[in-house]
């Protein structure tokens, strides 16, 4: 438990540092390689790891701490990393992350897959609370708008999970607002609803990752088991921001 404090602390403080020094360095790199890669002088767009709102071992026994570990230090890690080295390579010089999500279609497949999942597990981070945390269930505007979508709570988790259950291979399912009415679906690989060529579109509330990776050590195949278990840890207070 120390030990893995330790690490935690030791992972976010080499992150923030690391991220720190992007803005530093790329005004130089910018101006190394012409003002074609800057917009409005700025230092390009680059995405950071967010700190787990968490210790890795806060959603046990739903999701394990091993899990919640490599999930985050190594896959994650990783996805940020790369997209940061493919916008740098590439000199992509987006303003923000939507801009960077609606140009998806014409970003190389290293910069769209590890830009998605740099994103979409910041997403999925913050949409999931300490096991034992309270408010398992939505309430206020949100509520309503699901019941007015799905029928009721009930139902709506029993679409989600449907959802979740027949995404073929890894993805993500997604509870999206359209426009104020709430609706659910799922996207391949590392491809979010902000994508502008994604089939699901619209802002996201809510995100599950149905990726292997995501529950295979302690669930192995059973990704219903896996599913069954994320509705214990859902931030249902973050999703009524998102949703405000
Ligand atoms: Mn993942």
């Amino acid at each position: 438990m120390k030990d893995n404090r330790r690490n935690f602390l030791k992972q976010t403080l080499s992150l923030s540092v690391g991220a720190a020094l992007i803005p530093i360095l790329n005004p130089l790199d910018t101006f190394a390689s012409g003002p074609a890669s800057a917009v409005d002088g700025q230092a390009p767009f680059t995405f950071t790891q967010i700190q787990l709102p968490y210790a890795y071992s806060a959603l046990e026994p739903h999701i394990d701490a091993q899990t919640m570990e490599i999930h985050y230090s190594k896959h994650h890690a990783a996805y940020i990393k790369n997209v940061n080295d493919a916008i740098k390579a590439e000199n992509l010089s987006f303003k923000n992350e939507a801009d960077f999500f609606a140009n998806a279609s014409r970003l190389s497949a290293k910069a769209r897959n590890n830009g998605g999942g740099a994103w979409n597990h910041n997403f999925f981070w913050e949409s999931l609370q300490a096991a034992g945390a309270g408010n398992n269930q939505p309430e206020g505007k949100i509520k309503t708008a699901l019941e007015k979508s799905f029928g009721s709570f009930d139902q709506f988790k029993e679409q989600f999970s449907a959802a979740a259950l027949s995404r073929f291979g890894s993805g993500w399912v997604w509870l999206i607002n359209d426009k104020g009415t709430l609706k659910i679906g799922s996207t391949a690989n590392q491809d979010n609803p902000l994508f502008d060529n994604a089939e699901l579109k619209g802002t996201p509330i809510l995100a599950l990752d149905v990726w292997e990776h995501a529950y295979y050590l302690k669930y192995q195949n059973k990704r219903n088991d896996y599913i069954a278990a994320w509705w214990n840890v859902v931030n249902w207070k973050q999703a009524a921001k998102r949703f405000s």
